[in-house]
């Protein structure tokens, strides 16, 4: 989720079955796939040094076997599992040459926009070196500074092209004096330096970030497995003490919720950077926050959210996943219909688990999932796209979003967590309270998370299961068409209701988003549904005057907001440099009816079954 990407949430799946390789129970079976005459692979050895730290660059020497091929093909990926955009990681490759251990010069050629082909003259291995450059603050890219390097493997680690045996990556870092510290959920290599690590294949090495620098780091156990919190920049304003104890909490109720927990050791690298963002990996996440995030009650919420919600992805999507997303195609994009259940699911749970664990009021989590409901029922997009295709064109619209995709487009986090919040309802109600949506993510846990992963079909089967009546048509409809979502049953279940607040009728509305840039109004937005679209209004239309009257930015709302309903008024706009006068008739705004509450007098069984809920017990 780095700003300006959409969402908060960013995240990545995985799960390659060679990524298990390490897992005793699959290495026979994996073993069983290798074909005989494979040979054990020799690792490639990358050493990364940081002489230009300060300039933003990672120096890297590969050195690659090549079993005395005569020439080698080289690839860098052109994406990162958990953020669906081809980013051309091989954009900031520079100075890439290649020699024998000797140091005689090899021909080294560009093949594709991401590959690179080494003739080796017979040579084993070849030394192959390159410079990188890292200067984007996001948690799926690189950052390197005087200070600290957030190294993510897709952008930094060319690796050997069409290779059908998982092959052992190692990494060895140079530290300048000031960094005094490496963290990774890597497995380290000791053998080979103080700071080196080994992955047992290309997968392994996407998934597991590296990071470099003088952090605080907390440790603690859950369940006898060991977590760490690394907090990179607390500079005296981050908590870190009391953020442990409330990520270790958290912690407790996710394994508790799976019952199962599938990693030996778990890193939380938080990186305290002013950006914003998370990244879910195999046993470790990448998070990016703001130091001030402790110091108001709201951003910090928002922050154990993002902590939940990444560590939930190492059950969901990591483990059991879409079929789809693994093993991955690092140079084409992967779509899936399910991304619904990898962020959707997970963006349900996230609030949850955090007032689970005992970190936000009832009020608190009733509002956190009252702002999804309206996000999703405020966006006209909703009407024009299911979410089964909003997760299918991932790659082409929620990673490009612009100013029209709100009218076009919904997103997978949101409506996703709206419908898994419905799942979670229907499922209860079906069952008279026995069986809840953890039972159905235990369930399809149990099932999926092997080397395969699962297929739309197979996982909404797995729910009329768990339901135990046919969820077919209900999947369907809130699935794979437009139709709003009915709320009736849930909120009767749980005795709730909407709120629903009469719109101030004095107050004019038009529907109208706009930013100031340089001091001046601009439109932003212009949604279906608004007296502002009707009108023709356009996106980055100069707001200047209302009649004859100058309007001022800040003045903006106040103006409209005070001009009577059914009031004709004409707004003077610039328009490509060019004045016109754009008439529009003000309104009232629709009601903004989503804000969760309980009803007056709930029955019992409403009560009981909310605190089941909300508490899990
Ligand atoms: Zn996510």
């Amino acid at each position: 989720m780095s700003l300006p990407e959409p969402s908060r949430r960013d995240r990545p799946p995985t799960g390659a079955g060679w990524r298990r390789a390490w897992l005793p129970a699959l290495v026979v079976s994996l073993a069983a796939t290798v074909p005989a005459t494979a040979q054990p692979s020799d690792p490639i050895v990358y050493t990364l040094r940081f002489p230009g730290a300060q300039t933003h660059y990672v120096d890297v020497e590969a050195r690659v076997p090549t079993g005395g091929r005569p020439a080698v093909e080289l690839m860098m990926a052109v994406w990162t599992p958990g953020s669906y955009l081809v980013r051309e990681f091989a954009r900031h490759v520079e100075a890439i040459a290649a020699h024998t251990t000797g140091g005689a010069a090899l021909t080294l050629e560009k093949t594709r926009k991401n590959r690179w082909r080494v003739t080796t003259g017979g040579a084993d291995p070849v030394v192959v070196s390159y410079r990188v450059y890292g200067r984007e603050m996001s948690v799926r890219t690189n950052w390197i500074d005087a200070d600290v390097a957030i190294l993510n493997g897709a952008p930094t680690f060319l690796t050997l092209a069409d290779e059908s045996v998982p092959r052992p990556h190692d990494v060895r870092l140079e530290l300048p004096a000031a960094w005094p510290r490496t963290t990774t959920g890597l497995e380290p290599q000791p053998a080979l330096g103080p700071h080196a690590y080994r992955a047992p294949d290309f997968d392994t090495l996407v998934d597991t970030p590296i990071v470099a620098g003088d952090p605080a780091v907390y440790e603690f156990d859950v369940g006898g497995t060991p977590h760490l919190l690394v907090n990179l920049g607390e500079s005296g304003v981050w908590d870190g003490p009391a953020s442990a104890r409330d990520v270790e909490a958290i912690t407790r109720e996710t394994h508790e919720l799976w019952g199962t927990v599938p990693y030996d050791r778990y890193l939380f690298l938080h990186m305290i950077t002013e950006a914003g963002g998370g990244l879910e990996h195999r046993n470790s996440t990448l998070l990016m926050s703001s130091r001030w995030d402790t110091s108001s009650r709201e951003s910090y919420l928002d922050w154990l959210g993002l902590v939940a919600h990444e560590l939930f992805h190492a059950w969901n999507v990591k483990r059991l996943r879409p079929v789809e997303l693994g093993p991955f195609d690092y140079e084409r994009e992967v779509h899936t219909e399910s991304l619904w259940v990898v962020e959707g699911v997970t963006s349900y749970y996230d609030d949850l688990l955090v007032h689970r664990a005992g970190l936000s009021t009832k009020e608190e989590y009733l509002e956190a999932l009252s702002g999804q409901i309206r996000a999703l029922q405020t966006t006209p997009g909703r009407e024009v796209q299911p979410v089964a295709l909003a997760s299918y064109d991932a790659w082409i619209e929620y990673y490009r979003a612009d100013e029209n995709s709100a009218n076009t487009s919904i997103s997978y986090y949101t409506k996703g967590a709206v419908i898994a919040f419905l799942l979670d309802m229907r499922i209860r109600a079906a069952t008279d309270g026995r069986r809840t949506l953890d039972d159905l993510m235990r369930a399809a846990y149990a099932r999926f998370s092997g080397s395969r992963g699962y297929t739309p079909a197979e996982l909404r089967a797995t729910a009329s299961e768990v339901a135990g009546v046919d969820l077919t048509t209900w999947l369907h409809r809130a699935l794979d068409t437009t139709e709003e979502l009915d709320y009736g049953e849930a909120l009767d279940w749980l005795g709730l209701a909407y709120d629903d607040p009469d719109p101030d009728e004095d107050r004019g509305w038009i529907g109208l988003r706009t930013r100031t840039a340089d001091g001046r109004l601009l439109v932003s937005q212009v949604r279906r549904g608004t007296p502002a679209l009707e009108a023709g209004f356009n996106v980055d239309d100069e707001i200047i005057a209302i009649g004859d009257h100058r309007v001022l930015p800040a003045e903006w709302s106040e103006r409209i907001g005070a001009t009577p309903p059914g009031t004709e008024i004409a707004v003077l706009v610039a328009r490509r440099g060019a004045l016109r006068r754009v008439g529009v008739r003000v309104a009232v705004e629709p009601a903004r009816r989503w804000e969760l509450t309980p009803v007056e007098a709930p029955s019992a069984a409403q009560q009981r079954r909310l605190d089941a809920w909300l508490t899990r017990r």
